[in-house]
């Protein structure tokens, strides 16, 4: 599979966008999360409007969902005709209804069919070449992270939030992991340390580590001390900027 590294800032940051990624398998372009700035790094990328099949979000963040809006906005606009699924929890597929309500009122059809698949913890969705697995992580809203199999290569993503056992099972022999990751070895409550992803990266044989969403205050001094951190865990972990891809 191929990973198009959208955004890999947190929610507030100017200088990188929110945190989100493309997912590439040979039939199946999956987009997980939607940040009102991850809409603008998707058509940078690309101008084709019917390039997305999915979508996938992974928590009720304004970060990684108020993008929605705009993103059915411009395939209305530019015409696009191929269905688009969404796949998300009960309560976000309500939220989304409400806000694109919101956002555009009075626009019932956007020319193309919205498909809604809905997530479950611990809970499984087969789409095209893709098994995908869903697990809560620890964050402050309702997460859950995923697993995207295409049986040939795994990718996993976190959104955010801390582990536990199952959510582990979600990152188990990942060819790439993106994590979440606020502070270097701070613990800050509903996110994760670095230090503790670099352990549990190499519990579950992660093959590449790829962080992203620090805190914007302390951004260039938590990459610092990632970055002189990395040789000594083994591991082999990347940093993305925006618009970087990865192969598995
Ligand atoms: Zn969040």
């Amino acid at each position: 599979m191929k990973v198009v590294f959208l955004g890999n800032g947190e929610a507030f940051d100017e200088r990188y966008p929110n945190h989100a990624h493309l997912v590439f398998s040979e039939k199946t372009v999956l987009m997980l999360d939607c940040g009102d700035s991850a809409v603008r790094q998707l058509w940078k990328y690309t101008k084709d409007h019917s390039l997305i099949d999915a979508l996938y979000i992974t928590h009720r963040h304004s970060d990684h969902l108020f993008g929605v809006p705009a993103l059915l906005g411009r395939m209305l606009e530019e015409g696009r005709k191929k269905d688009l699924t969404i796949i998300c929890t009960e309560q976000l597929k309500a939220d989304i209804e409400r806000l694109t309500e919101h956002a555009y009122f009075g626009i019932n059809s956007y020319g193309f069919n919205i498909n809604f698949l809905i997530a479950e913890d611990k809970g499984q969705i087969n789409f095209n070449d893709f098994k995908l697995t869903f697990a809560k992580t620890g964050h402050t809203a309702y997460c859950l992270a995923i697993r995207i199999d295409d049986g040939k290569s795994i990718v996993s993503y976190s959104g955010d939030g801390p582990f536990d056992d199952d959510t582990e099972r979600i990152y188990k022999d990942a060819d790439i992991l993106m994590h979440e990751c606020y502070m270097y070895d701070v613990r800050i409550n509903g996110h994760v340390a670095a230090v503790d992803v670099f352990e549990m990266a190499k519990r579950q044989n992660v093959k590449c580590l790829a962080l992203a969403h620090f805190k914007r205050a302390f951004n260039d001094e938590t990459r610092a001390k990632v970055k002189e951190a990395i040789p000594a865990t083994g591991l082999k972990v990347i940093l993305p900027q925006p618009l970087e891809e990865y192969n598995t």
